[in-house]
Order: C-alpha cells, then sequence, then structure tokens
C-alpha cells in the first residue's frame, strides 16, 4: 500500500533532482573540501555554489550563511552565541509555542541561571506585540521567536518583532524551519541577526541544516574544531548533505509561487470538506497567517491517537496534537498555550501538505476519515465526562 504522506512538517521526501545532485558526492567526488589537491577543491567548489544558493533563497549573502547538522543544531547555537557574546545580559524573550529546539533548550538555561519570559499566544496562537514590546529590557541578551509554527502552521510577525529588537540593540533570531521554502523570506529588508533552517523540511535530506548569521553580528561558535566554515563551525563537511541543500533551496525558489498554489488548494480543499462532513470540528490557530500547507484540525470527543491508528490503516499518514506520556495523555503545549479545551485539544490533527500530493488522495482522506470519526466517537468515553479521562494539565 501506497502511503497517502500529510506529515511535510514532520520530514519531507528528498526531491528526486536533489538525490541526484548528492549522489556524486557520496562515492565518486568524496573527497575532503579542505584538502590541498584539487580532488578534494573541486569539492570546496560546489559547496560555494550550494551556500550561495542557500544565501539566494533567504535573500542573505553566502558568507552570512553557516552549514550545520539540522534545524535543531542551527536554533541551539544561535542561542548559546547570543549568550555567549553577551555576558552582562541574563534575559531570554521566546514564547510558549516553540519547538522544542528552542523551548527545551530555554528551559534548560532557565536552570542555569536565566531569566526567561515565555509570551503567551492567543487562542488563534497570534502573539500579542505589545506584551512582546514589554518584555524587552536592558538585561535582555536575545529574543528567539519561530517564524512559522510546525503544529498550527501560524506565521508571527517576525520582521516586525525583530525591528523592535534591534532598535534596542538586542539580538534577534528566527527559527524558521517550517518557514523556508514555503514562504518568501527577504533578510535583506529587516533586522533579524540570526535565522535557524533545516534541510529535511524542505525535501533535502536529514542531517544538514544552515544559520544565518548577520554581517557584523558578533558570534561564538558552538562546534570548536577545525577551520571549517571559517572557524565558525568545526567538523568535516556533510558535503553531500550541503550539495543536497544548495539543490533544495534552488527549487524552492524557483517552484515557491506554483507549488504554494497547488498545495494551498489541496490544503483549503482537505479543510473546508472535513469541516463541512464532520460536526463538532474546528480549525486550530489563525487561518489568515498561515503557512500554504498546513491544517490543524480538532475534532470533539475523539482522540488523536485513535485517529492516526484508523488512519494508518488506509496508509494516511498525519500527526497528532497530544503525546501520550506516562500513560496521560497531554495535548501539545502549543494547544494548550493556545487555551484549546481538552475535549478538543486530544482530537487534534496536523495535516501537513507538500507538492508531492495529489487531488485523489486529498479526495480518499475526505472520503475515508468522517466515518473513522463517527466510528471512535460512537464509543469515546468523552461523551461520558464520568468516564472522562482527561487529566489536568
Ligand atoms: C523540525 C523542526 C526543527 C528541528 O529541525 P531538525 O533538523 O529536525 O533538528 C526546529 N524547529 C522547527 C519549527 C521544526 O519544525
Amino acid at each position: 500500500m501506497k502511503a497517502i504522506y500529510l506529515d511535510n512538517n514532520a520530514t519531507t521526501q528528498v526531491a528526486s533532482e536533489v538525490l541526484d545532485a548528492m549522489v556524486p558526492y557520496l562515492h565518486d567526488l568524496y573527497g575532503n573540501p579542505s584538502s590541498m589537491h584539487s580532488f578534494g577543491g573541486q569539492v570546496a567548489k560546489t559547496i560555494r555554489e550550494a551556500r550561495e544558493r542557500v544565501a539566494h533563497l533567504i535573500g542573505a549573502d553566502f558568507e552570512e550563511v553557516i552549514f550545520t547538522s539540522c534545524g535543531t543544531e542551527s536554533d541551539n547555537t544561535a542561542i548559546l552565541s547570543a549568550l555567549a557574546v553577551n555576558p552582562d545580559r541574563k534575559h531570554i524573550v521566546t514564547s510558549r509555542v516553540e519547538h522544542p529546539a528552542v523551548k527545551v533548550l530555554c528551559e534548560h538555561l532557565k536552570g542555569k541561571g536565566y531569566n526567561v519570559t515565555e509570551l503567551a499566544v492567543d487562542s488563534e496562537g497570534r502573539l500579542d506585540m505589545e506584551q512582546y514590546e514589554n518584555s524587552l529590557t536592558r538585561d535582555t541578551a536575545v529574543v528567539s521567536l519561530m517564524w512559522a509554527n510546525n503544529e498550527t502552521g501560524v506565521i508571527f510577525p517576525v520582521e516586525e518583532a525583530a525591528q523592535l529588537a534591534g532598535d534596542r540593540d538586542i539580538f534577534f533570531h528566527t527559527d524558521a524551519v517550517q518557514a523556508v521554502g514555503k514562504i518568501p523570506i527577504n533578510l535583506k529588508d529587516n533586522s533579524i541577526s540570526m535565522l535557524s533552517l533545516s534541510g529535511h523540511k524542505l525535501h533535502a535530506p536529514k542531517g544538514v541544516g544552515a544559520l544565518y548569521v548577520r554581517k557584523g553580528t558578533r558570534y561564538s561558535p558552538f562546534l570548536i574544531g577545525g577551520h571549517q566554515e571559517k572557524g565558525r563551525r568545526g567538523g568535516t563537511e556533510n558535503t553531500a548533505g550541503i550539495i543536497a541543500l544548495g539543490k533544495a533551496c534552488e527549487l524552492a525558489e524557483r517552484n515557491m509561487e506554483a507549488e504554494n498554489r497547488k498545495v494551498k488548494y489541496l490544503r483549503d480543499k482537505l479543510e473546508t470538506e472535513l469541516l463541512k462532513r464532520i460536526p463538532n470540528s474546528k480549525v486550530n490557530g489563525d487561518t489568515v497567517n498561515r503557512l500554504p500547507n498546513t491544517t490543524n484540525i480538532s475534532f470533539e470527543f475523539v482522540e488523536g491517537e485513535g485517529i492516526l491508528l484508523l488512519m494508518d490503516g488506509f496508509g494516511i499518514c498525519a500527526s497528532s496534537g497530544s503525546a501520550c506520556t506516562s500513560g496521560s495523555l497531554q495535548p501539545s503545549h502549543v494547544l494548550r498555550a493556545m487555551g484549546v479545551p481538552f475535549t478538543m485539544a486530544h482530537g487534534s490533527v496536523r495535516f501537513s501538505l507538500s507538492i508531492y500530493n495529489t487531488e485523489d488522495e486529498i479526495d480518499f482522506v475526505i472520503e475515508k476519515l468522517p466515518p473513522i470519526i463517527e466510528r471512535l466517537r460512537s464509543m469515546s468515553p468523552y461523551w461520558k465526562p464520568e468516564a472522562s479521562i482527561c487529566v489536568n494539565v
């Protein structure tokens, strides 16, 4: 059975053109780009081209792009660098809906004596910009706010937020892992100091990412070692991965508009039809400022896990907004931050599409999901409050 893959915010398929571009660097062209001989030197040249492609997609200069191993490394490097170069400042501003790569790091830093402000969001997942502005102090070393949310697709006004930080001489980092390749980004026109991106979210392989660091930004490396990346990130380059990322960025730039049109059409069809056919269902998050590929829908009185399991029987892959931890079902921190009621949050499903989805696949999901929800509801304990397994969070 062929998978109907609607989980592209978790990871994406490597594009054929990307695979073709990277394969030679795994076998024939295996030289070390730092070597003196031209066998290695030719690889260095291709890395330079990949760097230019990544930079071009985000409106940066190639020298501002540092290759890393993943989005998580980029996020960690950015925040830790900002703290290292501002040793007198002990305050971090972030939001309650960040990816664990930022959120868990900030929690860890709290334990190390840093003050962390986790900004609240409203029921649509939007930031309160006034609250944000008021949170910035002379002690703030860094602001880290995601460009687009991986669970809901909600887009934060990061350029405006970066301006407010920049006016106060505060470093601004954005986790743009879900935004790069999906929405236009031009770093020339804004005050963002650092930006993270990851290969496997835009049809390059897992294990490669990049960190943009604006020219003139004081910087402290995370991986200290060789002179690779001009001493900004030690470790022999993941040449095949880097070349793949360059290719994926080139493709994203070339095809973004046409792809967005198609993906958004399919996403909107899926969302509209499911809401129409399934009573007590609702979209989570702002539907105006949102990625074109994502919809997060709550089906009241059912569990996300149950939905996923039954959908899996039809080969449909999506993900749920609740995670089963230590026997208790906890809704995701993102939905909790948005104040989504338990009966809704437990039954949330994230569908995230890509250019490889077809209308037939979407029609199949529209046909299969309503009876799944009906079946689960008919045996749901949530219908009877006294039997509810909702936990206090
Ligand atoms: C996937 C993801 C990351 C982590 O990227 P990795 O390359 O998997 O480490 C960080 N932030 C967001 C928003 C993501 O979606």
